[in-house]
């Protein structure tokens, strides 16, 4: 028996992976979540804990990074 790997099988074979894992997250989930990953850090707690997908993607996605301390920022500098 062959074993052919198309580029189609191979991302069907990442997919799965990824899905079984559960362990990563694309930018657009990230966004999704990102507002309440910033209340929680905000209210003095842990949001790694809470939201760890996203904390996952924010040490992996340098993009997001950035636009989560300027949320961050403007979150806290907002007036009460
Ligand atoms: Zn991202």
């Amino acid at each position: 028996m062959t074993t052919k790997l198309t580029l189609s099988s191979l991302k069907i074979l990442v997919q799965g992976i990824a899905s079984s894992h559960g362990e990563s997250i694309g930018c657009d989930a990230c966004w999704d979540q990102i507002d309440r990953f910033a209340e929680i850090e905000l209210a003095g707690k842990d949001a790694s804990q809470v939201l760890p997908l996203v904390e996952d993607h924010l040490e992996r996605c340098g993009m997001c990074r950035e636009e989560y301390e300027a949320l961050l920022e403007a979150l806290k500098n907002l007036p009460e």
